[in-house]
């Protein structure tokens, strides 16, 4: 695994509610420039143009280490989470779907940001039915710095400030409806990805310019140790400039939305491999992090039931 030289993060010091912008550097968090003392990472996403210079002249070691700092989501909340389906040809083979002869218009899904979010080492709750099939999906994805609306796929990385990783947890047993009413509503894109806890993200943003190439960063999954997917962001069947040209062509952008760009083969679906109560389950992006989640029971949870 390949670490960035650095990353901005969300963290408290014992009071969740309490969030605190850092700078996280070989796992160690410090205290962010003066300049952005007092700002959470969405107030610097709204001003990245002008923050960037001071940003890109930042020495990691600077700051004055937090030993007390636990992470949260770095993004808390963004207006809007979208995700690519369907968007690696290893993925699509290994869910029965022939490859695509040529050029495939992407395909967009939200998460509801607040319900769904969680950040490192926070507990992803599994839901208290009967056959539920909850899955992983790792993914990169990228952070806007820029409001903008149909955004050229050749000037899409202008909008982009950064880099983070998410976990697009998936309930398989939710995605077909048996008897829908009509052909369109066959597919419940909403039941099968927004239920509480399901998108884990972090464990910060790392910053444009660190990161060379976008499509050439390995992505992998392990699950209790156990080497899950495996896969390069090289094998996108869209990509992601084109990705954000297709969402802005839709909706604004604005600063601190994610896109999710999809994920590689090794779900557990084609297998019947699920998660299950106790499962630690961590997702890593070269050059972007390395994100851990532990699962659980709703039924733990009793303020979440
Ligand atoms: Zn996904």
């Amino acid at each position: 695994m390949q670490d960035p030289p650095w990353m901005l993060v969300s963290y408290h010091e014992g009071d969740p509610a309490k969030p605190r912008l850092g700078v996280r550097a070989a796992g160690v968090v410090r205290q962010p420039p003066a300049e952005l003392a007092g700002l959470d990472l969405l107030e610097v996403l709204a001003d990245w143009d002008a923050l960037a210079p001071l940003l890109r002249a930042l020495d990691p070691a600077d700051g004055a280490p937090v030993p007390e700092a636990t992470l949260l989501a770095p993004l808390r909340y963004p207006s809007k989470v979208l995700c690519a389906g369907a968007n690696y040809y290893g993925h699509l083979a290994e869910m029965g779907i022939a490859r695509p002869a040529g050029p495939v218009p992407p395909y967009f899904f939200l998460k509801p940001p607040s319900t769904t979010v969680i950040g490192p080492d926070q507990r992803v709750l599994l839901p208290a039915r009967p056959g539920r099939q909850i899955d992983w999906e790792v993914e990169l994805a990228a952070v806007i710095g820029r409001r903008c609306h149909r955004v050229p796929a050749e000037r899409a990385r202008e909008v982009v400030a950064g880099w983070t990783v998410v976990n697009d947890i998936s309930a398989r047993d939710r995605l077909h409806r048996d008897s829908p009413v009509a052909p369109p509503f066959g597919f419940d894109w909403f039941g099968a990805k927004a239920e509480d806890t399901f998108c884990p993200m972090g464990p910060g943003l790392v910053p444009d310019w660190l990161v060379d190439d976008p499509h050439r960063l390995g992505v992998r999954t392990t699950v209790n140790g156990v080497l899950k997917q495996d896969g390069s962001t090289e094998d996108m069947i869209t990509g992601i400039w084109a990705l954000i040209a297709a969402a802005s062509a839709v909706t604004t952008l604005e600063p601190g939305d994610v896109i999710a760009t999809g994920t590689p083969a090794g779900v557990g679906f084609p297998r019947g491999d699920f998660l299950a109560p106790g499962d630690e389950v961590v997702v890593a992006v070269d050059g972007v992090g390395t994100l851990r989640n532990v699962v659980a029971d709703v039924a733990d949870h009793p303020e979440r039931g």
